[in-house]
């Protein structure tokens, strides 16, 4: 584009030059024909007096020494003498525009073709004023000077082409060495929009292009910075919200889920590859959860909602998320699994009704009993003593919840056993088994112990332990038929240690089996009374064994006889005896 500019510049100038030339050349022709015919009319004159036509010696003298072709023609155009043709041969000449010219001004040109010669000529005529007056007219040939025109002509023309070229290469060079720099920006900034953000331009030139390079350094690195700002925020965003109990949803304007953390996946039971891009709608429960969030992008408003998900309770809190321009941009959905907090709500309320209830029913017979002693002042005392002895059993009963009571809320709170100190766990299950051996005669239980002969030595509380094996003991011991036989058995099996305790009693059926470790809960619940029980021993095995990082397992079938084992992890001390 630009050469082409120069190019066309550089030929319209040479065209004009070489008209401006062309001019020149004519006008000094011009003036040197002049000059011949002003020094020729002298030797003219003669020959326009004689008035006839020239013979050949005199017009041989008249053009001596000159190349042009001369012509000599008295005023009535009639040509008198011609050094190229016969005088004689040519027609009047008054016509002619040069001596038309001659004729008004004194000196007349004309370029054009002669029919004589048969040449493009340059005639200049002059006005020859002495009498006999006539017109002394040169010619020369235009071809010459034209050939010479179209030559310089060239000349201009191949000088405009070099002159483009040579301007054309400068150019090329000069803007290479101006553009390089900016492709070489362009490329880099390319690249830095691409995520690059390590690269930086060599910038070390002064000029504006070095300035350059130094703003794009300093973005990039200020985008670096700010980058990696972002990224180690949203990593620790990530981190906080993937380390969250709470389920974490958020979505935009359109409930398109932006972010999912694992505990809502968790709770929802979803997939996270199938999340990508998902709609609220995809999640379930759709439809609530659609509706409120919904709800609260329209209204501005934080809403609560409950849901239930594979019979799980769930509790959702939906809040409107503000943008930068105090905008809502989306919401925040907030999930917090309550089944177990509701269960244990449960259990605790259930736990106050039983208690109260368990409670009550020694405390109203002993009122009663007492009632009916006050009321009756003349009572016999042989009933008063029963009466009495009643009222000492209510209370043995009341003294024995109490106490469950106070062992379970102690262990309960887990931090209150300690499992600090070495425990012999031979030496506990020998001290009970002798503990019961009465308990067991007078029920008719045949007791037997098996024991290693190294001991078992765990991390625990003797007290706690004690308790716990006792229970399992007077449960065998209560629920066994006659001719009972209990089995009080202490092993190791691998890093465990290992108690059961085996009865050949009435069993438990299969769908008490689970429900028996919960508090209050009895299977016969009149059966246990009468043997004493509060419904809270196996309460207390579980709560024990649990601090102790253990477990506790029932094998059991109606009529059959009931195994409980627990396994306790051991620190493998073992003592020979
Ligand atoms: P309780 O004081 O009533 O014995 P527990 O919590 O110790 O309370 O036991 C809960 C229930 O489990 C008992 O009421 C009884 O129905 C059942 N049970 C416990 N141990 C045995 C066993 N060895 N054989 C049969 N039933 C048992």
């Amino acid at each position: 584009m630009l050469g082409g500019l120069v190019m066309v510049s550089t030929i319209v100038f040479g065209w004009i030059t070489a008209q401006q030339l062309e001019n020149d050349v004519r006008n000094t022709l011009r003036e040197s024909l002049q000059t011949q015919a002003t020094i020729l009319q002298q030797l003219a004159l003669p020959l326009l007096e004689n008035g006839q036509i020239a013979t050949e010696a005199q017009v041989e003298q008249l053009a001596r020494g000159i190349d042009h072709r001369i012509t000599l023609i008295n005023v009535q155009g009639k040509v008198l003498a011609d050094n190229r043709e016969s005088a004689g041969l040519m027609e009047d000449h008054s016509s002619r525009p040069e001596i038309v010219d001659a004729r008004a001004h004194g000196v007349g040109t004309s370029e054009r073709h002669s029919q004589t010669v048969r040449q493009t000529m340059l005639y200049v005529a002059l006005r020859i004023d002495r009498e006999p007056k006539g017109f002394i007219r040169i010619a020369m040939p235009l071809e010459i000077i034209q050939s010479q025109l179209s030559e310089l002509r060239s000349r201009i023309f191949l000088s405009a082409l070099l002159i483009t070229t040579v301007f054309l290469i400068i150019g090329f060079l000069l803007a290479r060495r101006v553009t390089r720099p900016l492709v070489e920006i362009t490329d880099t900034a390319e690249q830095i929009a691409m995520g690059r953000y390590g690269l930086r331009l060599p910038g070390s030139q002064r000029d504006e292009i070095g300035k350059l390079s130094a703003a794009m350094n300093e973005l990039a690195s200020e985008t670096e910075t700010r980058i990696h700002d972002l990224t180690s925020s949203c990593n620790q965003l990530a981190t906080i919200l993937a380390g969250l109990t709470e389920g974490v949803i958020a979505v935009d304007m359109d409930s398109t889920i932006l972010h999912i953390n694992d505990a809502a996946q968790k709770m929802l039971s979803v997939d996270a590859q199938y999340l990508q891009l998902a709609q609220l709608r995809d999640l379930p429960p759709a439809a609530e959860l659609t509706q409120s969030t919904q709800s609260c992008l329209q209204e501005r408003i934080s809403l609560h909602i409950s849901i239930k998900v594979d019979e799980r309770n769930i509790d959702v809190l939906i809040a409107p998320l503000d943008g930068l321009d105090n905008q809502v941009i989306g919401a925040i959905i907030v999930l917090q699994d309550i089944t177990e907090m509701l269960h244990l709500e449960k259990v605790r309320s259930d736990f106050v009704a039983n208690a109260s209830h368990e409670l009550k029913t020694p405390i109203s017979a002993i009122r009663g009993l007492v009632e009916t002693i006050i009321d009756d002042s003349s009572m016999d005392k042989s009933v008063l003593t029963t009466f009495l002895g009643r009222i000492q059993n209510q209370a043995i009963r009341l003294d024995t919840i109490v106490q469950d009571l106070i062992r379970l809320s102690r262990f309960d709170a887990q931090d209150t056993i300690r499992r600090d100190s070495n425990v012999n766990l031979s030496e506990i299950i020998r001290a009970v088994y002798k503990a019961k051996l009465e308990d067991a005669a007078d029920s008719g239980v045949d007791l037997m112990l098996d024991i290693p002969s190294d001991s078992i030595v765990i991390q625990g509380e003797s007290e706690a332990l004690d308790q716990m094996v006792s229970n399992l003991v007077d449960n065998a011991i209560k629920y066994c038929g006659d001719d009972g036989k209990v089995e009080l058995r202490l092993s190791r099996r691998g890093q465990m240690a290992c108690i059961e305790v085996k009865d050949n009693g009435i069993g438990i059926p299969k769908e008490d089996q689970q429900r028996i470790f919960e508090r209050f809960y009895r299977v016969d619940r009149g059966r246990s009374r009468e043997q004493g029980g509060t419904g809270l021993g196996l309460s207390i095995v579980k709560h024990v064994v649990g601090s102790h990082h253990g477990e506790v397992t029932v094998r059991s079938g109606l009529d059959k006889g009931t195994v409980f084992e627990v396994r306790i992890p051991s620190t493998l001390v073992a003592v020979s005896e």
